[in-house]
């Protein structure tokens, strides 16, 4: 058994394994999986009492650890069941503001996700707006502190925080707008061929119980 310098003898040391983030050297990979998963989701409606389905499609992320490179296949399969697991959970409490195709009326529990939803267009917009002009702030700062005689420099500036107001602006108003919104508002024609572009009336008892017995009822 060798010793160095009195130490522990190297056959005593323990093995351990130690995390990448520890140490500079790697120890395998990582195996990013992405599955999309659909599922029927049944409502009762509780203006009409007709039962509807419509189908809910959601995405789950799962990683897998190759280490060693020694566990290729294991790491994919890991990875794809932990993604699989995580779209059937965000399946499972799915609620996606679909009305009624027979009455158009937005249940109570599916307000939330349809305001979420209302004019989120306008938001994205003042994000980018937003995000952007602050990016450029530091710049056009900069270029006009260097030249503060020229007016391309002030326009630029100018301009530049008008966009980051414009942005900011943006947010808050549709902020405001989505907390007022009362989907069951619109008119009943709107709704209803909402309802029928994205769901369909279930009437036979049968299948209104499999989905009972499944628990996939919302
Ligand atoms: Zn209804």
């Amino acid at each position: 058994m060798r010793k160095r310098h009195g130490g522990p003898a190297f056959n005593d040391c323990p093995t351990i394994l130690i995390d990448e983030t520890m140490i500079p050297i790697p120890l395998g990979e990582r195996t990013a999986c992405t599955v999309t998963s659909k599922a029927a989701k049944l409502v009762r409606c509780e203006q009409c009492g007709r039962h509807y389905a419509y189908l809910a499609i959601r995405e789950g992320h799962g990683e897998g650890m190759n280490l060693l490179w020694l566990r290729g296949k294991a790491a994919k399969s890991e990875a794809q069941t932990e993604a699989e697991a995580e779209a059937r959970e965000k399946l499972l409490a799915a609620i996606d503001p679909v009305p009624c195709p027979g009455c158009g009326w937005f249940q109570s529990n599916m307000i939330g996700a349809a305001r979420s939803l209302y004019l989120s267009w306008l938001s994205r917009v003042g994000v980018l707006m937003l995000g952007f002009g602050l990016a450029l702030v530091f710049f056009f700062l900069l270029g006009f502190k260097a030249f503060p005689d020229s007016e391309g420099w002030t326009l630029a500036l100018r301009l530049d925080l008008g966009a980051v107001v414009l942005g900011a602006l943006l947010i808050v108003v549709r902020y405001g707008m989505a907390r007022r919104f009362q989907p069951n508002q619109l008119p009943e024609a709107t709704r209803i061929s909402l309802g029928n572009a994205q769901a369909m009336i279930v009437e036979d008892p049968k299948i209104i119980s499999a989905f009972s017995t499944r628990g996939s009822e919302a």
